[in-house]
């Protein structure tokens, strides 16, 4: 199982504006996340090991909807990780 490292952008990957406050919050570790992740992830990632909240922000300077809480750059493609899936 999978520990999944987290980073909070402080400003819209569109338009660089900085982030204003949530128009969704919610903890990841807590329903209706915890059984979305659960499902989603079938048991590949340890969502007791999740801190804070899954949190939407509706940026101001482009109107991007977007999440403020994402995989850290150690988490994305280019790494070998429990993501990645074989087409073969
Ligand atoms: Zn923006």
């Amino acid at each position: 199982m999978h520990t999944l490292a987290l980073t909070d952008r402080t400003h819209c990957p569109g338009c660089r504006t900085a982030s204003p406050p949530p128009v969704y919050r919610a903890p990841l570790r807590e329903d209706p996340l915890r059984a979305y992740l659960l499902d989603f992830y079938d048991g590949r990632l340890d969502v007791d090991s999740l801190e804070g909240d899954f949190t939407l922000v509706d940026c101001a300077g482009c109107g991007l909807l977007y999440q403020v809480r994402v995989p850290a750059p150690s988490e994305l493609p280019g790494r070998s990780t429990p993501w990645h899936r074989s087409s073969t």
